[in-house]
């Protein structure tokens, strides 16, 4: 999948706006909502940093990647 970078391109793609750059303020397109994966944009963002914390783009990481196995269907190592 794309990386998906603190640029107001790159959030236009998963459905997030910027509120504020430098303090890393992002809001959902869909519900409104506001959040702060983190302090400040020197602070390494981590997984799903660009997630609506109500989920409404979560499913669009999924959508984009290539498959995957699903966690449950792992065989334990061994043998
Ligand atoms: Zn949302």
């Amino acid at each position: 999948m794309p990386e998906i970078r603190l640029t107001t391109e790159s959030l236009d793609t998963v459905g997030v706006q910027i509120l504020n750059k430098f303090r890393v303020k992002l809001r959902c397109a869909q519900c409104g909502m506001t959040w702060s994966p983190v302090p400040c944009p020197e602070v390494r963002l981590p997984d799903g940093w660009w997630h609506c914390p109500r989920g409404c783009n979560r499913h669009r990481d999924a959508a984009s990647a290539p498959a995957r196995p699903a966690e449950s269907s792992q065989q334990p190592p061994g043998d």
